[in-house]
């Protein structure tokens, strides 16, 4: 995957760096190249160098130093990214942006806030709701990942169902191009048709395009009341009926999750106890609102149609406390399979959703018939599955293959290989699945277009050119 040998940054560059980044932003020191080579992928690329950065001018700085002597730029949140995004492939310097982690401003005239890059996303939702403010997008990784790197992945988590992806909240941001100039888009107007949508590109575009250095995002008022239901099914048929009753009833839930019967085994053993009884599927399931009495009838029409489902029990929880336990169940699910095997492959394929029932026992055939351990769980509610390709190997010609035909069976059906993991380097290969030649070729035209020299963040997105074409 990596583009030839790492660029080398001599003591010459390296004086030049820290002359405005300070002694303690920059370093070539082995540990922290190993470290800032990583990301959830769990492959390594060290990179030449890491800076750290805290303030826009002198990203522009590293950016302009960068195109002058020709040498890739990475930027990097929290290195949560699950498809390799950060990761510096071709060497060169990774731009780490944590600690540009402050709270600008929140306006609660505008309901907005404004943000640097660096910030955690839970943090930046804790401190709105401070105000009495909802910031809804929520990777289960909100602890963790940093608001750029859900801005560039254009996250989505939990709450998507009702509330949308981290796209429909961003109102400006301001960035910073490959050659060093620092850019301005969008405002705080809610509505704007001025000119393309330059903002809306850079959102999801997985660090190719700019380095996003603030961002002001919209903000709704904080449901106060919650009702979290837990639903065990004795079939994954049954469950994932309930998911399309559900979503063709009369309630939006704010969160609709999936979890199979290995999920379950395995977030039981990682957490040490099962709170959750053994079953085929569950379903986990979120009503919100302002009016305590509203949200629990919500709550009761949800139940009644897991139940007409088949759901062998309903348990219900409105105390913070039990209904923490249970999301706690949902969050932990990612790191806990990794007692199945070494190597998870966790491919976020999205359909349409009424695909989803057969999308789901179709991928469960896939992995049968290429002898693979296959665990689902995820976005029920967005058809957005979460298929975890189990291996004891990193590179596995049958998860391969699996993956591929998974990938091939989400388009098929009217899907998307990614609802919300972006492409990165572990499914650029398979882009051309889902676009055709002229669709990726425009893709590739607006990267040349923001980054001609292609130093920003190289070899993600797009699959490798066959040698011979241009
Ligand atoms: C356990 C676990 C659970 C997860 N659950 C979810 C989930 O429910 N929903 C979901 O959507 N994702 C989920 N993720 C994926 C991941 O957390 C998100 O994609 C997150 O947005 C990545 O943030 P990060 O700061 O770690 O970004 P990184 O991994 O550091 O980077 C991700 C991408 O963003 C780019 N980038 C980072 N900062 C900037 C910036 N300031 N400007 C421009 N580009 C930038 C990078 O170059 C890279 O391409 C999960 C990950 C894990 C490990």
């Amino acid at each position: 995957m990596a583009n030839g040998p790492s660029p080398v940054i001599n003591k010459d560059l390296e004086g030049e760096f820290r002359s405005f980044l300070g002694l303690e932003g920059i370093s070539t020191d082995e540990l922290d190249l190993v470290t800032y080579g990583y990301d959830a992928t769990r492959k390594n690329f060290p990179p030449s160098a890491v800076v750290w950065p805290v303030e826009t001018a002198q990203i522009s700085r590293i950016l302009r130093i960068a195109s002058r002597e020709g040498i890739p730029v990475y930027p990097r949140g929290s290195g949560s990214g699950m498809t390799g995004g950060a990761l510096p492939v071709s060497g060169g310097i990774v731009l780490a942006l944590e600690r540009m982690n402050r709270i600008l401003d929140i306006d609660t005239e505008n309901r907005t806030v404004t943000a640097q890059p660096g910030i955690f996303l839970g943090d930046l939702k804790k401190a709105v709701q401070e105000k009495g403010l909802f910031y809804p997008p929520d990777p289960a990784s909100a602890k963790v990942a940093s608001l750029g790197g859900t801005l560039a992945e254009s996250s989505g988590g939990l709450n998507c169902v009702k509330y949308g992806t981290t796209k429909d909240y961003v109102l400006s941001v301001e960035a910073v191009l490959p050659d060093g100039e620092i850019i301005r888009l969008g405002s705080k107007s809610r509505k704007s048709v001025s000119g393309y949508n330059l903002l809306q590109l850079l959102i999801g575009s997985e660090g190719t395009l700019a380095v996003i250095t603030e961002a002001t995002l919209r903000l709704i008022p904080y449901p106060e009341h919650r009702c979290t239901l837990l639903s065990r099914f004795g079939s994954v048929k049954d469950a994932s009926r309930a998911v399309l009753d559900i979503l063709n009833g009369p309630v939006v839930p704010s969160a609709l999750e999936f979890m199979d019967r290995v999920s379950l085994e395995c977030v039981s053993a990682y957490m040490g106890q099962d709170r959750i009884p053994p079953c085929e599927a569950v379903l986990l399931v979120e009503a919100d609102g302002f009016e305590l009495d509203a949200v629990f009838r919500d709550a009761q029409v949800i139940g009644e149609i897991c139940r007409r489902n088949g759901a062998e029990t309903v348990r219900m929880a409105t105390e913070l406390q039990d209904r923490e336990s249970l999301w706690e169940i949902r969050r932990n699910l990612g790191p806990s399979m990794y007692q199945k095997a070494p190597f998870k492959f966790n491919e976020d394929i999205s359909v349409p959703i009424a695909e989803f029932p057969t999308v789901l026992q179709e991928v469960y055939r896939i992995g049968a018939k290429h002898g693979v351990i296959v665990i689902c769980f995820g976005h029920a509610g967005d058809g957005n599955i979460h298929v975890n390709f189990m291996s004891h190997t990193e590179s596995d010609p049958a998860v391969h293959r699996g993956i591929e035909e998974a990938f091939r069976l989400a388009v098929a059906r009217g899907g998307t290989l990614s609802g919300e993991h972006g492409i990165g380097i572990t499914k650029a290969e398979f882009l051309p699945l889902e676009w055709g030649g002229r669709e990726i070729e425009l893709m590739r035209s607006v990267k040349r277009l923001f980054d001609p020299q292609n130093i920003l963040n190289p070899g993600k997105i797009f699959p490798e050119k066959k040698p011979g074409t241009s």
